[in-house]
């Protein structure tokens, strides 16, 4: 349907799971090289034996971690055309009760490895005057949550991060774009009780959540051909919740 540039290589972080396994398994469809970031060896098993797909074992909150992953890129002597900073995580509590720790490691993991990992990735795409940049961020970095300052700080962050590094890379043909999602059917809401989820379905326009594939769907439109005047914004795939 879309059309892609030949010989692509895409990174993905937190592709062995919801909605970064699905990103990486639709644009492994492409015929895009996609290497597959995730902490844990258990989680990558989720990806083993897919075409096009290579599991890493990346911890992206180590410095350590992200420089061994690029050595291997360069040794490989691959670069990257497409990154998608999708690996995230949440430590939910109000800010009074909420210690350092549970601060910082949402912070480094939402938004201090994606500055890294584009720090990165940015030299290959420079070099060949293309690249994409898609940053996985949520409705409540715009509109704020209750319990979760640190998550949504992080995330609002990374609609700035996107915003302004949108403007420093336009002319090198480097895009970068940001997705908002509203509540999607991954592990990460799989916590939620049956009253917390009937008070989300009333905020909700379309009455329901989504699914990875929505989000999928639209980093794979941002990663083609036909996505290449777009860049410097965050799509909102929330059912219409952010209306509210
Ligand atoms: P998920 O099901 O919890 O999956 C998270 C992924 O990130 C897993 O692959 C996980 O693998 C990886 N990950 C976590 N910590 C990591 C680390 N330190 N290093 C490398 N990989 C790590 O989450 P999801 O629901 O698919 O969410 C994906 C993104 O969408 C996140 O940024 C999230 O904030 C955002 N989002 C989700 C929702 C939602 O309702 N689900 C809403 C708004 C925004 P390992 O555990 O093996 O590391």
């Amino acid at each position: 349907m879309f059309q892609f540039s030949n010989n692509l290589c895409a990174v993905v972080t937190g592709g062995s799971r919801g909605i970064g396994k699905e990103i990486a398994c639709r644009l492994a469809e492409e015929n895009i090289k996609v290497y597959a970031l995730a902490s844990s060896k258990e989680s990558l098993k989720n990806i083993e034996n897919i075409t096009n797909l290579y599991p890493i074992q990346c911890d992206i909150s180590s410095r350590d971690s992200i420089n061994d992953f690029f050595q291997i890129i360069e040794e490989e002597n691959q670069s990257i055309d497409i990154l998608v900073n999708n690996a995230g995580i949440h430590r939910d509590n109000i800010l009074l009760r909420m210690s350092e720790k549970d601060w910082m490691d949402v912070i480094d993991i939402n938004l201090h490895a994606p500055f890294h990992l584009m720090k990165h990735a940015l030299k290959g795409m420079i070099k060949k005057n293309f690249g994409r940049i898609i940053n996985i961020s949520s409705i409540s970095g715009t509109d704020g949550n209750k319990g979760q300052s640190n998550y949504a700080a992080s995330k609002g962050g990374l609609i700035a991060l996107t915003k302004s590094l949108a403007k420093e890379v336009g002319k090198r043909n480097i895009l970068v774009n940001c997705i908002a999602p509203g509540v999607i059917e991954t592990d990460m809401i799989s916590h939620f009780s049956e009253t917390i989820k009937k008070s989300y379905f009333e905020r909700i326009p379309l009455n329901k959540f989504g699914q990875p594939s929505d989000i999928a769907n639209i980093v794979h439109f941002l990663c083609s051909d036909e996505a290449s005047y777009i860049t410097g914004q965050t799509f909102y795939i929330d059912g219409g919740m952010s209306l509210n």
